[in-house]
């Protein structure tokens, strides 16, 4: 075989053109699989979607799951390899994390799957015997890489930048050496991960640019025909990824595809996805597309794991967690790249074959996450990562998103990767009741709605009749401060009401869901931005809060309050919310205001993202005609990166006369 290669070779070169040789190169036989089909799946046609369209799956932890007994199968129910699966239901691209060396002295590994090089090779060579290529994702961590960190490998600790880029460039080539020595079909290589303004423990953009250029040149030199891809997230932070984009244009970064993670809960809308995206395509003359994403096909936990993702929750839910809401939402993110994106080349969702690791209790599962590395994190992972998975380790946060459930047998919304180029037409029909809100004065009345939304399985949505069961309004009355979740059928479906109880509160707009005038703020400082800011996932609770920015130092110090109208003599007490950071010095506090005089305060301070601090004022005497204020005082002398912050839930209840 050889010989004949190196004979075809000569003949390619003696035709003296490079296009010449790539010609000479065996076609690949493209496999072609039956055509995919469903009675039960609504899926709206995408239009102009490029055959070669990215339909792409992160499925890195199933050699671990394997290792501890877990098989997949295929829609007929014969156990089938679930690369095989994957590529039958239109996924051609196969992602896979490759940390440096997730084990400790002792050999046993991290968990996360275990991702090391021969665990990519193995899935590599999956991939390519079914016909997707390989997306090889490089964290350069020994462990899991994202915005909150980015730690070096073990053996690169303590290097110098120079050394650091010499062994990353080194490790890459060596690495995509074993793939293409294994005859995997590397089509993409991503240089970092959600590498958010740090990598492999270096935080200076000069330094992550010459690392990643590093990273680059190793991919040119192995396969110069696969795409280079950087990775980022929170594209909800317009600001940031814009100086992304820039920082790898001034650091002269060679690079393809620029890749945005995007998980519907927390990341925005997909209007401002896009319009981001699109401009950073056109500045900068790049390709991008999704690079993860997922949504949950079920609020249920699998595998004795608590998952991200369940009912409740501070975060976007556009779609129900329902296997129909679950396609409906990748339909729609495919739609926007192809379709509303400038040089949108894909989506690939991340781990979709993540499920539970089979056990039937706790402990089985848990011994098979140590064992195999098949949870999240394993307790050996403590030593590199004792912050988080040396709190925390355990099994898998994500089976509710997988494609398959947990016995390993994939879920009809799988069919979506394959049924958006044609489009499935079935009967419009309730697929969910959309959940009701209210929150409820403990003086005042409950009233419960009559009806609410049945979301159809074409996303629409059709106002029905609902009935509560086992409402006992007194106790909810008598109950003090409490949240109920009341449980109802409506359409034949369960409803749910979600209930809280709350003191009478004297404010107006409290939490800032009007957009109200009631509320001033003064700015005394220089500020960049000050405003009401509608964002459910940066808001304490409701859709919205009041958000505050500045780049500069020293430009942060402003004043939000409310005067008090109408409130009887008595006693009160204060409390506002307040979450932020990269403040510096600070000085924040909550106060309130007699007649111009402030009377009482109570300090606060900045402790990062999603990290809530109440001020309480616990008692304050009002004689019902002076003028009363209350409000929040802020400033910071800033970190560098521009201290910022959001304030929400300001509360004014009474103490007793
Ligand atoms: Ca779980």
């Amino acid at each position: 075989m050889k010989k004949i290669f190196v004979i075809v070779l000569v003949l390619c070169i003696a035709l003296g053109a490079v296009s010449a040789l790539a010609a000479c190169e065996p076609e690949k036989q493209k496999i072609v699989w039956p055509t995919v089909t469903s009675d039960e799946l609504y899926v709206k046609k995408v239009d102009n979607l490029p055959e070669d369209f990215i339909m792409g799956m992160d499925a890195s932890s199933v050699p671990s799951l394997e290792k501890g007994g877990v098989k997949f199968y295929d829609f007929e129910g014969n156990e089938t390899d679930v690369y095989k699966v994957l590529a039958m239901n239109g996924i051609n691209y196969i992602r896979v994390r490759i940390w440096n060396d997730p084990f400790d002295a002792d050999g046993n590994g991290y968990g996360g799957g275990n991702c090391d090089i021969a665990n990519a090779i193995e899935i590599g060579k999956r991939a390519t015997q079914y016909g997707m290529k390989l997306l090889a994702n490089f964290h350069y961590s020994d462990f899991w890489a994202d915005p909150a960190k980015q730690m070096v490998p073990k053996a690169w600790a303590g290097m110098s930048i120079e050394d650091k880029e010499a062994a990353l460039y080194a490790y890459t080539k060596d690495c995509l050496n074993q793939l293409k020595a294994a005859g995997v079909d590397v089509g993409m290589v991503q240089v970092g991960n959600e590498t958010n303004g740090a990598m492999c423990g270096e935080t200076k953009w000069y330094r992550i640019a010459k690392l990643m250029s590093a990273g680059s040149r190793a991919v040119r030199e192995v396969f110069p025909d696969a795409l280079v891809g950087v990775h980022f997230a929170n594209p909800e932070k317009v600001s940031n990824y814009k100086n992304y984009a820039f920082e790898l244009s001034y650091g002269e970064v060679d690079y393809d595809v620029f890749i945005s993670s995007y998980y519907p809960y927390w990341h925005g809308t997909l209007d401002n996805l896009s319009s981001l995206l699109s401009e950073i395509a056109e500045e900068y003359g790049k390709k991008v597309m999704v690079g993860e994403t997922s949504y949950a096909y079920t609020p249920a936990d699998t595998d004795f794991y608590g998952n991200t993702i369940s009912d409740g929750g501070a975060v976007t839910k556009d779609y129900p967690y329902t296997v129909q809401g679950q396609a409906n939402c990748m339909r729609e993110i495919i739609d926007t790249v192809a379709n509303k994106t400038t040089n949108g080349i894909g989506v690939v969702y991340w781990e979709g074959t993540w499920i539970s690791a089979g056990g039937a209790s706790y402990e089985e599962n848990l011994a098979k996450w140590e064992a195999n590395g098949s949870g999240w994190a394993s307790s050996y992972a403590s030593e590199y990562d004792p912050n988080d998975a040396g709190l925390y380790h355990g099994g898998c946060a994500v089976d509710n998103q997988a494609f398959f459930d947990a016995s390993g047998h994939p879920i009809e919304s799988l069919k979506v990767w394959s049924l958006v180029r044609g489009g499935n037409t079935v009967e419009i029909k309730p697929d969910a009741i959309e959940d009701t809100t209210i929150i409820c004065d403990l003086n005042g009345e409950l009233v419960l709605p009559t009806h609410v939304n049945a979301v159809m399985n074409d996303n629409s949505k059709q106002s029905i009749p609902v009935e509560w069961q086992n409402v006992d309004m007194d106790a909810m009355y008598n109950g003090g401060v409490a949240k109920y979740d009341i449980v109802g059928t409506a359409g034949g479906m369960t409803a749910h009401c979600y209930v809280s109880m709350v003191e009478t509160n004297f404010l107006q707009d409290y939490s800032f869901e009007e957009n109200s005038s009631v509320w001033v703020a003064t700015p005394t400082g220089n500020m960049s931005e000050l405003y009401n800011e509608n964002k459910v996932t940066d808001s304490l609770t409701g859709n919205r809060h009041y958000h505050f920015w500045s780049a500069a130092k020293n430009s942060v110090e402003f004043t939000l309050e409310q005067e008090v109208s109408n409130l009887r003599a008595g006693a009160y007490k204060y409390a506002i919310s307040i979450m932020g950071g990269d403040g510096g010095a600070t000085e924040i506090y909550a106060y309130v205001k007699i007649n111009g005089e402030i009377v009482a305060q109570e300090s606060l301070e900045l402790s990062g993202y999603g990290n809530w601090n109440t001020a309480l004022i616990e008692r304050f005497e009002y004689d019902g005609t002076s003028t009363l204020v209350v409000g929040i005082y802020v400033k910071c002398e800033g970190s560098g990166a521009g201290a910022w912050g959001k304030i929400d839930d300001a509360l004014l209840n009474s103490v007793g006369d």
